[in-house]
């Protein structure tokens, strides 16, 4: 084990990820900052080190999907702070004062923003903290971490521009790092590819393909994949650009939208399901005896977030099918064509994508480009067919289990007691692990849950025989890991019943705990409590090491 450098100086914190859950721990410990100052001037004020590396240029929340009009589906009042602390610096409405928008918002009516608002908010947030003297990095990834003689942990990062490497020596680490594109597996066999896209990066790729495709003689063909609120955003955005683009009389372009339920589902954001996202209903899952009735209770509530649409969005998406088909029906009458009617969208449930080849250009073809031809399959009355599309958008979420790899590819992994490449999370309440008679399906729940996709998105796709398997999911038995109900992971050794040693690095997870703290986990609702909570414990529980005088 490596003894970490003379000169190096010490973090108190470094943060992986500088996205809305470490902004918001970053806002804890600055106001953790003020209230020591405004205190007992002999007081220790802790946390006085504090990095967050971020590999993004700089602040962008979900930049890919800042589509115009589209709205948050959370109130305002949960924002970074406010459940924390509403005299926070960091609220919401702290930022509207600070914008001059406050009277507006107010009249305005409404307790949800506008993505593209919530946006400015978090970046400005995040502008915020560094004046108040959180250190930021943008620009670098964290390729690696490494637990250092002293229980100190290095964490090693690469500039994402000239692929320098640099390393810092933190006592406390939080991991923050959000989802990874998901796509269905006989697509993702082939990403990265000019004509397979996630919506990640929508707005992007949606740009650069339709500027190669300024103008067209032959109608285009893309599919979008999901059946979530960004599939559906994503196919209202495309049949906006589409009928933009010009056609000769007749002829359409062709939307399809595929996805395995039988319709598009609305949300549920009723008032007593939303109570799901509620912080004590953290501390009620948490303690549930088994990780069985965790995923019961994630079951129940999946409809609040998981593969469904706002009904406004669905209601939108009805009105354009509905006014498709009026078209429709005034040319079939009077052979009048509207020229705004270019596209034909068309919803394939009840389908999964079974197999996916590119195709090259033949020479006959107009296009001179490579496309995409899905192999379908009608889950219900099993008929397969093939089609051929010009680009592939999926909407399928994210999987949330990239910290795995880090731990695993470390030698945390043997502090951790980790000894595959697959990592089940285990609540530090439940006692020790019991086989019952329905271990197996324990087991496939607990798989399920680790990869879960978000609410705009669908539910993972069962295999296909052109997948690809992640070596983590599959192939070794999971090793479980006991994380705190403050999000703090437990060593081997605290696993076991032993104090941790008192210079021993903490290691925190934020956004991925799902299937041990809830449904919550992966969205906003409880940013600030769960800051609050894990700023409390590093200044509570940190020693003398931790620690310093202003
Ligand atoms: C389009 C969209 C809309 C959404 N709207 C809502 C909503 O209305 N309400 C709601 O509650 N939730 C919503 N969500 C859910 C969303 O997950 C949360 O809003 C939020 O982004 C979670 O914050 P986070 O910091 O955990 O993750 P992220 O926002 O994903 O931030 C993680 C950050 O870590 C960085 N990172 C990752 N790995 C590394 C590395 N190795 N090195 C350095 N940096 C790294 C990433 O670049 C990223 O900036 C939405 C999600 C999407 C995709």
């Amino acid at each position: 084990m490596a003894a970490p450098a003379a000169s190096a100086p010490v973090y108190d914190v470094v943060g992986l990820g500088f996205g809305p859950a470490n902004v918001a721990i970053a806002g804890a410990i600055v106001d953790k900052w003020a209230s020591t100052r405004s205190g007992d001037a002999t007081s220790h004020v802790p946390l006085q080190q504090v990095l967050f590396i971020e590999k993004q240029p700089e602040f962008r929340w979900h930049p890919g999907m800042l589509l115009p009009n589209s709205r948050m589906q959370i109130s305002f009042l949960k924002d970074l702070a406010t459940l924390r602390s509403p005299q926070s610096f960091i609220t919401f409405l702290a930022y509207l004062h600070s914008q001059d928008r406050l009277i507006t918002f107010i009249n305005r009516g409404s307790f949800t923003p506008t993505r593209r608002e919530y946006a400015d908010y978090l970046s400005w947030a995040a502008e915020a903290v560094q004046k108040r003297g959180i250190q930021v990095r943008y620009g670098e990834e964290v390729v690696g971490v490494t637990r250092l003689e002293d229980g100190t942990i290095e964490v090693c990062s690469r500039d994402t521009a000239t692929g320098e490497e640099s390393r810092r020596v933190t006592k406390n680490l939080i991991i923050s790092p959000g989802g990874s594109p998901k796509l269905p597996p006989a697509l993702s066999v082939h990403w990265p590819h000019p004509r397979i896209f996630h919506s990640s990066s929508y707005i992007s790729s949606a740009d650069a393909f339709f500027a190669s495709i300024s103008q067209t003689s032959e109608p285009l063909r893309i599919a979008v994949v999901g059946a979530g609120q960004s599939a559906t955003e994503v196919l209202l955005d495309l049949q906006s650009r589409l009928n933009a683009l010009p056609l000769p009389s007749g002829k359409k372009h062709v939307l399809d939208m595929i996805f395995r339920k039988g319709s598009l589902k609305p949300s549920d954001d009723s008032p007593f399901s939303n109570e799901i996202f509620d912080p004590a209903t953290t501390d009620f899952m948490f303690r549930l005896p088994t990780q069985r009735d965790r995923q019961h209770v994630l079951r129940e509530y999946n409809p609040t977030n998981y593969s469904v649409v706002n009904i406004n969005t669905i209601e939108n998406l009805y009105e354009v099918m509905y006014h498709q088909k009026l078209l429709d029906g005034i040319k079939a009458r009077t052979g009048r064509e509207d020229e705004s009617n270019r596209t034909r969208i068309t919803l394939l449930p009840n389908t999964s994508i079974y197999a996916a080849d590119i195709v090259s250009p033949s020479s006959e073809a107009s296009s001179t480009s490579e496309s995409v031809r899905l192999t379908l399959h009608n889950v219900l009355t099993r008929a397969v067919s093939l089609k051929t599309y010009d680009a592939v958008f999926c909407g399928t979420g994210y999987d949330r289990d990239s910290w795995t790899r880090l731990l695993a590819s470390s030698n945390l992994a043997e502090h951790f007691g980790i000894k595959s490449s697959s990592i089940e999370l285990v609540a530090e309440s439940e006692g020790p692990t019991t086989t019952h008679l329905f271990a197996d399906l324990d087991d496939i729940e607990s798989r399920i849950s680790s990869s879960s996709t978000d609410g705009f998105s669908t539910p993972p796709t069962p295999d296909t025989p052109h997948s690809h398997h992640s070596p983590l999911s599959r192939g070794s038995h999971p090793s479980k890991v006991r994380i705190s109900r403050t999000y703090r992971l437990l060593s081997e050794r605290e696993s076991k019943g032993e104090a941790a040693g008192p210079h021993e690095a903490r290691v925190y997870l934020q956004g991925c705990t799902q299937s041990t703290h809830g449904l919550s986990e992966s969205l906003l609702s409880i940013l600030g409590v769960r800051a609050g909570l894990v700023v409390d414990e590093l200044c509570n529980t940190s020693g003398a090491g931790n620690q310093s005088t202003l």
